[in-house]
């Protein structure tokens, strides 16, 4: 063993993506998992900024750690995604000196890099890393029944509110031998589920070759052997074309799930968003969704208390939910970003209101999940099983709408497709049992 590592992670699919490749990099050198950074010879946090909430955490976790250092000077501490980003490192070097090395997303070599040069590990050699299982570090290896694929890095489309493009940079897409090469390798691993990657994904390809898109994507990942279900995530609304819905459609092992957020009902403040769509459009992208694939399951990100969001603002995003009725909502209160164009614009909407207008956008959200959940009381369901929860005796897994199902159940049942006839129906999960 050359020495222990821990990753912390926050955020979304795309760093945990980069932790489990970090993960297997730093296996392939001999290092081994240790369940706390505390005691880790490598400590490396990978952070999210897209709000002030996850970045305040990260911060008190590494202060933590710098605490951690002065009692283990020998330990490394790298800081890794979205707090970096592209050319933030100077002015974090500043504030937290005992950080040895700053990652941007995505740049996992600085730190193998780094490792290469130090004394204690000049005799490990960066050969050894090439043969690193893509993405699946070993703790994972055998149970991963999904895995992450990032397919485009970074985003060009600066909404006003977002300060992704500043920490990722402008988006490009990765070449389809290397993206078919680490599902095949993943597939070989055992791994039933793959979620290719990109703030934009569907915008895959726009800067390769003609005829390379995310429906030809999706169509050759489907030919990857032992693979069971693809997804994809997050798309937008304005490259979100009828020949990718029918990809959709058309191939198999793709799951009849979209991500695409509204981010808000009024047009004013979509307009002020700078997300280059109307309300009506989006209602037109459902609705041609719903023609080619009616059962298809639809994931969207709401933003509440957006600067200048009046009360009839609101009032619009409720109704779109209430019209819509989608199947998953993420929703998060605004909170200003550095950077962005509306961090320029006042805060205007007070935190007591953000939290009114989420509680009550929640209210109705649950109330849809629970309404079109219980149509599913009795029917039974394909489960691919993600994992055996000890603590609960039960087995967690998703069906092909990603909804959440547990279920009792003796054997192994990991990495399987079931069906589950399900008994009971939350907003955000069902029960059910094993036929
Ligand atoms: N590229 C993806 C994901 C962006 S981040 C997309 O376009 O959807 C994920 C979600 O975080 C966003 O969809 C948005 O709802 C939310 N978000 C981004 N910036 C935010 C901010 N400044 N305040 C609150 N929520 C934000």
């Amino acid at each position: 063993m050359t020495g222990t590592y821990h990753i912390w992670t926050i955020g979304c699919q795309m760093n945990e993506a980069d932790s489990r490749h970090l993960a297997s990099q730093l296996e392939a050198l001999g290092f081994v998992e240790t369940r706390k950074a505390d005691d880790a010879d490598i400590a490396v946090l990978n952070t999210c900024v897209v709000r002030q909430q996850p970045e305040d955490k990260a911060v008190r976790k590494l202060t933590g750690l710098g605490g951690v250092k002065k009692s283990r000077p020998g330990m490394i501490i790298a800081l890794m995604g979205c707090m970096v980003g592209k050319r933030e490192a100077e002015g974090l070097l500043k504030t937290f000196p005992f950080v040895d090395v700053f990652m941007a997303p995505s740049q996992t070599d600085c730190l193998i890099d780094f490792i290469l040069r130090h004394d204690a590990y000049s005799h490990l050699d960066r050969a050894q890393t090439e043969l690193a299982d893509y993405r699946l570090p070993a703790v994972n290896r055998d149970k991963a029944v999904t895995a992450f694929v990032p397919i485009t890095l970074g985003c060009s489309h600066a909404c006003s509110y977002c300060i992704i493009p500043y920490r990722r940079g402008p988006d490009r897409s990765r070449k389809p031998d290397e993206i078919l090469g680490e599902v095949r390798a993943l597939a070989e691993q055992g791994v039933k589920e793959v979620n290719l990657l990109g703030q934009i994904v569907d915008r895959y390809g726009f800067d390769l070759e003609e005829g390379i898109n995310l429906a030809w994507l999706l169509k050759e990942v489907a030919k990857t052997e032992g693979l069971l279900r693809i997804r994809f995530l997050t798309s937008h609304p304005a490259y979100m074309d009828d020949e990718l819905i029918r990809a959709v459609a058309e191939t198999d092992k793709v799951c009849p799930y979209f991500e695409i957020p509204f981010q808000a009902g009024s047009d004013r403040i979509l307009k002020s968003m700078r997300r280059g769509y109307t309300q009506a459009e989006y209602r037109q992208i459902i609705s041609n969704i719903r023609s080619i694939l009616p059962d298809a399951s639809i994931n969207t990100d709401v933003i509440v208390g957006y600067p200048g969001e009046t009360e009839a603002d609101f009032l619009e995003t409720v109704k779109l939910t209430e019209d819509l009725r989608l199947d998953m909502h993420h929703i998060a209160k605004y909170s200003p970003r550095p950077r962005t164009l509306s961090f320029k614009m006042k805060d205007d909407v007070s935190a007591e209101e953000k939290e009114r207008r989420r509680v009550l956008l929640d209210e109705v959200v649950r109330r849809i999940n629970v309404e079109k959940n219980e149509g599913l009381l009795g029917q039974t369901v394909e489960v691919l099983v993600e994992e055996f929860q000890e603590k609960k005796n039960r087995w967690r897994g998703r069906t092909s709408h990603n909804k959440l199902v547990f279920f009792e159940a003796e054997g192994d049942c990991l990495g399987k497709l079931m069906n589950i006839k399900i008994d009971w129906a939350g907003p955000f999960s069902m029960i059910g049992t094993a036929e």
